[in-house]
């Protein structure tokens, strides 16, 4: 029997008056996000709201996000965290396909236009009974005709509440998937599978009271909410939020917070690497620097090593998805680190490497990666199909290709998904895209498949040039032509300024292609 707003009680009695979270120039205690929590949840039993009940919550990366969240969960409800970007239509199918009965939504700035559309969706989602928009200033009257806000129901509101008993299997959350692939599907996760994961995160990441993080992954996506926010609220760490990435904010944060741990998607480091960087000392940063961790996407082993080099700290990539809670594998200190590789599975987790058939596949070839343990959901909320063609026997098919050494570190090939299947031989496109990167001129590269008649499918690099560099399609071509098999090298090449990106930072092939 355990809820887990644990994480954030334990810590609230150990260290009530010590810095949770710090936003721009306002800083919370533990013991005031609890207590925010505690009026949360004591308004959402008012309303109706128990145990086994959803209420979604889409808001940036504010203060206010643990504080509803852990509202929710101490209520005994459900939290189905929402992507602050999507579009009212898209709200909509959230929120029917989870049953939400209340919704709470940032409302959105100018600073932060963000979630600005959530309304809308609100207003077609016949089964969620209620509405409250988040307000950047917690004032107790509404911007919206007949709109309650967070603060309003907040005021009077009791800080005391004794947190509904849950069992540990019982469903704590709903979390999208970040439909990289397509749509995106419900996850759904108990209260064990997270505490483990989030336990397990700060034993990974060395994680201490003494330490500050940066969390500018968005807190919606599982990577920052267990990772970071659960992680570093059980550690007892300060977490200093960000809504949004920009290279020399991070920096300049680092810098002033004395940041220790910074985790992030690959895109991230990259523009980190990017960035200009003025009136920050970056000794200062990488003195205080003591771990960073990669997740999300495959880290290009170029990027890993000039960020380390530049910022005098390691990274350690770790390979999770939402249905993993999410942690799978990871580069731990205690195993040690090999580039390119996502690591040796958690505590707890079992890893193998299956052919098509399920039938497990020696050291060094390449098969689907298929994990078991506490850390994989209980299915794909309302959707059995869906269900169990992921989840056999115990085991989560993660569609991700994989193969592993003789040391048992896990190497991601790429997902299933992707693979081109030219001239009827298998190309990964990530293979071309580590090549290409280690081009001088190469800023950032994506490798698709587009259909052609000659060969099914034809290679093709979407290209992004380091600033002040100059060449031709046909030079690239040439260039990787010599580095990599010829029935591998990409003949279709297109220069562009910009990758499409998702919310959380994923480069998005669907949309390229
Ligand atoms: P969808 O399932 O909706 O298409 P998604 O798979 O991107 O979206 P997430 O759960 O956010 O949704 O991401 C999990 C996926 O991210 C993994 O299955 C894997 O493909 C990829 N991934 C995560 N970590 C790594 C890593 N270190 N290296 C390579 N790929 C990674
Ligand atoms: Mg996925």
């Amino acid at each position: 029997m355990m809820n887990l707003a644990v994480l954030l009680e334990e810590s609230a009695r150990k260290y009530p008056t010590k810095d949770a979270f710090i936003f721009m120039d306002k800083h919370l205690t533990f013991a005031q996000v609890n207590g925010a929590a505690n009026q949360i949840a004591n308004a959402l039993n008012t309303m109706g709201i128990h145990k086994g009940d959803r209420v979604a919550l889409s808001c940036l990366n504010l203060p206010y996000f643990p504080m509803v969240y852990f509202g929710i969960l101490k209520a005994g409800a459900i939290v189905v965290p929402l992507s602050v970007l999507l579009k009212h239509d898209e709200v909509e199918y959230h929120l029917k396909n989870s049953g939400a009965k209340a919704y709470f939504c940032f409302e959105g700035t100018k600073e932060l236009p963000m979630a600005k559309e959530g309304f809308e969706g609100f207003q077609n989602a016949t089964s969620c009974e209620h509405f409250f928009v988040i307000t950047p200033q917690m004032s107790d009257s509404s911007p919206f005709e007949g709109i309650k806000t967070l603060g309003m129901l907040m005021a009077t509101r009791s800080p005391i509440y004794s947190t509904m008993v849950t069992d540990a299997d019982d469903t704590a959350l709903i979390i999208y998937t970040s439909g990289t692939t397509g749509k995106p599907k419900g996850a759904e996760l108990t209260h064990s599978n997270l505490l483990l994961n989030a336990m397990l995160s700060v034993k990974i990441l060395s994680l201490e009271n003494s330490d500050t993080q940066l969390i500018v992954l968005p807190l919606f996506h599982i990577f920052a909410m267990t990772v970071l926010m659960n992680a570093g609220l059980y550690a007892g760490a300060t977490s200093i939020l960000l809504p949004r990435f920009e290279g020399n904010q991070v920096l300049s944060l680092m810098e002033k917070h004395q940041v220790s741990i910074f985790a992030g998607v690959p895109t991230m480091y990259w523009g980190l690497l990017n960035a200009e960087g003025d009136g920050v000392n970056l000794e200062n940063i990488a003195k205080n620097l003591k771990t960073c961790v990669s997740g999300g996407a495959a880290l290009p082993v170029n990027v890993l090593e000039n960020f380390e080099a530049k910022f005098n700290v390691p990274i350690f990539e770790g390979y999770g998805m939402s249905e993993g809670s999410p942690v799978v594998t990871f580069n731990q200190k205690e195993f040690g680190k090999k580039p390119g590789s996502v690591g040796v599975p958690v505590w707890g987790v079992e890893v193998k490497i299956v052919d098509s058939e399920g039938k497990e596949l020696p050291v060094g070839e390449k098969g689907e990666l298929i994990y078991r343990g506490h850390n994989v959901m209980k299915g794909y909320y309302n959707n059995p199909k869906a269900t169990a063609e992921t989840i056999k026997d115990g085991w989560l098919y993660s569609g991700d290709v994989a193969v592993k050494d003789e040391d048992g570190f896990f190497f991601i090939v790429d997902r299933t998904k992707e693979m081109i299947i030219r001239k009827g031989l298998n190309v990964y496109p990530r293979e071309i895209e580590e090549v290409m990167m280690k081009h001088e001129a190469v800023s950032m590269v994506a490798v698709i498949g587009v259909p052609s008649d000659e060969s099914g499918e034809e290679i093709k690099a979407c290209v992004v040039l380091n600033k002040g560099f100059e060449m031709t399609e046909d030079e690239l071509k040439s260039w990787t032509k010599e580095h990599i098999a010829s029935y591998k090298y990409p003949r279709i090449i297109e220069f562009m300024h910009a990758l499409p990106m998702s919310a959380t930072g994923k480069i998005l092939k669907k949309e390229l292609k």
